[in-house]
């Protein structure tokens, strides 16, 4: 197999899926819904539940179902001091770089987030691109489309060539059946959906070895 281009996605991806983070993001949107959007309080976690599981994300769910200005929603759910949650990873930077692909940044949150994220913990320097849910016209893993417009900022045409890297077997699932090797963060454990599980990216040389035996992709 020879790799070229690695997608990662960023929360719970690039660091701990235990450290708060990602809940106290969700806190946010439970905020938003709460208040300016005017959602009664006991009716928001169906609401954002059922959002989820139809449209991928809650802020799909809210642009197609009510007038939301996207632009202040996603700077409102994101305004938290990242600092108390991640902090530099000099461990993972280096593994980044290591890789001889392509990588890029595939996350259903926006490009500011994403910056920042990426700014604390010091790995600015290792992703080609940010392709975040602006890049993708507002579509969102795991939209099978989604993968298709993903695909289409790189250089690279066959999924076949490409890895993602995902926390959430629900976002493998489709690149797995549109053909991308699959990389599941946060557990060891197989699950079908995942070629790989990692508990961290760090075990990645134990687990994928297969990564670093290519040479380096021209161009
Ligand atoms: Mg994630």
């Amino acid at each position: 197999m020879n790799w070229s281009v690695l997608f990662f996605d960023l929360d719970d991806t690039l660091y701990s899926n235990s450290n708060g983070l990602w809940e106290a993001i969700r806190g946010r949107m439970t905020d938003y819904l709460r208040d300016p959007l005017g959602f009664p309080p006991d009716e928001i976690q169906e609401i954002r539940r059922s959002y989820f599981e139809t449209y991928g994300t809650t802020l799909r769910g809210l642009q197609i179902n009510h007038s939301v200005d996207t632009e202040e929603y996603l700077a409102y759910v994101h305004d938290l001091p990242l600092e108390e949650y991640i902090s530099p990873d000099v461990q993972l930077h280096d593994l980044l770089v290591s890789l001889p692909q392509r990588k890029w940044i595939f996350t259903n949150a926006d490009s500011n987030h994403a910056m920042r994220v990426l700014g604390i913990l010091g790995l600015e320097d290792c992703f080609d691109g940010i392709i975040d849910v602006r890049a993708l016209g507002f579509l969102c893993k795991p939209e099978p489309q989604a993968y298709q417009r993903a695909l289409a900022f790189t250089d690279e045409t066959d999924p076949a060539n490409c890895v993602l890297f995902d926390d959430s077997l629900r976002n493998l699932k489709p690149a797995q059946a549109a053909g991308f090797t699959t990389v599941l963060v946060g557990t060891n454990e197989t699950q079908p959906g995942a070629d790989y599980s990692v508990k961290k990216l760090d075990d990645l040389p134990q687990v994928f070895p297969q990564l670093w035996w290519i040479n380096s992709h021209p161009g």
